[in-house]
Order: C-alpha cells, then structure tokens, then sequence
C-alpha cells in the first residue's frame, strides 16, 4: 500500500493530493448519468492509484452502492478495512481464497467451470451460501464464459449448486471492449448477445439482483446499457475516459489527483550543455535548468522523455531528455525560481496545469495508465476528507 502523509502543507519531495470532495462529485454525478442504476465504484488496482480505501469509503458515502475490485485479496482488503455493502471481485485463479470471499460476503465473479467447482467445494466447507455472479464473454475476448454451450453447461452446474444451497447466482454479467469508440459496431452486437446471454439464464430460473455490463464510457455515452448497474472506475476519478469522447468537465467530473513534486535545484549553465542520461537534450544557449525529483520509479512514464510537460511558477516546460529512476530536468528558460517551488506534473487542469491526459499523450498511452502507475514512494495526501454536506 501507499504512504500516507497526514501534514498536506508538509514540504514533501512529492505528493499526489487527492481530493475526495471531488471524488463525491463525481460519484454523485454518475448516478445522475445513470438514474436507473446502482453504482459500482471500481477501486481495483489501488483505486487507480489514488488510495483504495480512502477512495471506497468517499465513494460510498456519495451513494455508491458496490465496490468493485479485479482481484479477491483487494476485495478482502476493503472488507477488513470495514467498508459495507456489496463488494465484488472478477479475476480468480486456482487455488484463490473461495473460502475467505465467501465469509467475507463478497460477490465472486466466475467464467468457467473449473472457478464453480472450487467455489462450490469452499461453500461446502464453509457451511455458507456463495454469493456468484456468472460472466458472459459477449465479444470482448478476455475473461468470460462464452455463449452457447459453455454458457449451457455454466449456467446448469451453477443452478445446482444453487438447489442445494451451496450458492445464490447474484449477477449476470459482462464487459465492453470499445464502449469508448460510441458506434463502434461490436457495442450492438455484444448488447444483443448479453440480452441473449440473459434470456437464456433467466430461462433456466436464474433471479439475478444484478444484470450489468456498462463501464465508464457506456455510463456515459449508452444509456441502454446501464441494466442494473454501472461499474465506473475512470470516471470515478475524475478522467475522461478517452479524449474523443470529451474532457471530463463534459460529463461533470473533476479529476481527484494533483502530481506535484518539490524543485530540488536550480542552477544557471552555458548554451550546449547536454541533460540527464544520453544528452538526448542539449541546451540551445545559456539557461536554467531545475531538477524535478520524481522519475519512473514514481510512476512517471520513461516514454515522456523530452514530451511530458510541468507547471512550474505559471509556465509550461517540458521534461529535458531523459526521464530517470527518481529524477528529470527542465529547462526554465532563465527563470529561477526558489528551489523547494512546486511543479505540478498534472491536476483538475484549472489553474493552469497539464491534465494526466496531456501525460497519456507525450508519452503514446492513456490516463488510465498515467494515475494507476504512480509508485508507492509517492505519498498520498488526502484532502477534503469530511463530507460537508
Ligand atoms: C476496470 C474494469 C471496469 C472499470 O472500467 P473503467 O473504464 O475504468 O470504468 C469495469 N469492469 C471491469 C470488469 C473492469 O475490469
């Protein structure tokens, strides 16, 4: 898990402030996106790096009513931490602890046959029903069960174990795989085949409290795929699922984190000085140059050599050669600024600084990546933790 910092003034090397009243805004927003639905915060992966606890428990206090986690030790980790309600998790392997979820109350997510039977035998150990939701592949080729005959044999074996009390099949479920390129025509045809997918289990007698495929981008641009529930994650924090779709003020979000990190020197040197490993940057004349102490093994993409840009003293500069483990280089044109004067890699983008958007593109991926890869050496500082209001 991450640091925690307490002292949000405290002069840090960096910090990644995250800011929950935004993080409610945001949940608060989603729902209004989809009226008919409960929400699932994902806060898989750390919460996107931006604190998985903190930001489940802001999430659930601004009215989301699930939680949502891709492995069961970070859905466990929610549950010891005291969060409520429905958490659910998706990407099990053999030997996963079926057991614990199950008498954690967690909703497990299974795609074949070899999940139900562990799942099935822990049930049994337990003396507890399992709470199971059945993933249908409905086109995106990754985790799923697919249609037809694996669907058949996934849906009899789980109905079974349903008669027999070993289980409650809760859910009925999939997942996008260009929900964020609207029209794209594999969204038709998996809606088709998830209501087919459905049907069928319905058929059977499955009772499912939830029906859901809709992620961030379906949240916000097809409301015909809301079901039940949406499962945001990107969006809960504030990002914009892909640039085309718009900027995340578009859809009434705010990104929760601000990157910064504390100029650690600046000094002044001659035209044709080379910078940072390879002298990828060579100085075009006498200049200052600051030294920014965060490097890939902070998160910040080695991609964005000679692209990424930084706020510092309300301008614009970008990243001078080469990204290095803890540190990179920015020509300040002159200026100098104090040392100890923070940079801001990227924020909400309202006063001025670049967006971890602007850092998905100088470095070739997406914001997703840019907020999720923030290292552990990053503290996390939270602010507007109270809910006024
Ligand atoms: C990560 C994930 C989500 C959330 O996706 P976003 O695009 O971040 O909203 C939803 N469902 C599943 C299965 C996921 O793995």
């Amino acid at each position: 898990m991450n640091e925690t910092a307490t002292a949000p003034t405290a002069p840090l090397r960096a910090r990644a402030e995250i800011d929950l009243a935004a993080l409610r805004a945001n949940v608060r927003a989603l729902r209004a996106h989809a009226p008919g639905a409960a929400v699932m915060a994902v806060v898989k992966s750390d919460a996107y790096g931006h604190g998985a606890v903190p930001c489940a428990r802001a999430a659930v206090e601004a009215g989301a009513r699930w939680l949502g986690t891709a492995t069961p030790e970070e859905a466990l980790a929610l549950r010891e931490a005291g969060l409520p309600g429905r958490i659910m998790c998706w990407l099990w392997t053999p030997g996963g602890p079926w057991r614990e979820a199950i008498e954690a109350d967690l909703d497990v997510s299974v795609s074949g046959l070899w999940a139900l039977r562990e799942l099935v035998a822990a049930a049994r150990e337990a003396g507890v029903p399992a709470r199971v939701q059945l993933k249908a592949d409905t086109g995106l080729g990754r985790n799923g069960c697919q249609p037809g005959e694996d669907w058949a044999e996934l849906v009899a074996e789980a109905l079974r174990a349903q008669s027999e009390g070993l289980l409650t099949v809760t859910g009925l479920w999939s997942h996008f795989a260009c929900a964020d390129e609207p029209g794209h025509p594999s969204i038709a045809a998996q809606l088709t085949l998830f209501r087919e997918m459905l049907a069928y289990a319905e058929g059977r007698g499955v009772r499912p409290e939830v029906r859901h495929i809709a992620n961030s981008p379906a949240t916000l641009t097809l409301p015909e795929s809301h079901f039940d529930l949406v499962r945001t994650g990107i969006a809960t924090y504030g990002i914009s699922p892909s640039p085309e779709l718009g900027v995340p003020a578009d859809f009434g979000l705010r990104p929760v984190m601000t990157l910064s990190a504390s100029i650690a020197l600046v000094k002044r040197v001659p035209g044709g000085h080379g910078v940072s490993y390879g002298h990828h940057y060579v100085t075009p004349g006498e200049t200052t140059l600051g030294l920014v102490p965060v490097g890939y093994a902070d998160g910040i993409p080695r991609h964005a050599s000679g692209a990424g840009p930084v706020l510092v003293d309300g301008k614009w500069r970008t990243v001078a050669g080469r990204i290095a483990m803890d540190q990179f280089v920015v020509d300040l044109g002159g200026d100098e600024p104090p040392t100890g004067t923070r940079a801001v890699l990227f924020g909400p983008g309202g006063r001025g600084e670049p967006t971890a958007e602007d850092w998905a593109q100088a470095a070739g991926t997406i914001a997703y990546e840019i907020v999720t890869r923030i290292g552990t050496r990053v503290p996390r500082v939270y602010v507007n933790e109270e809910q006024a209001g």
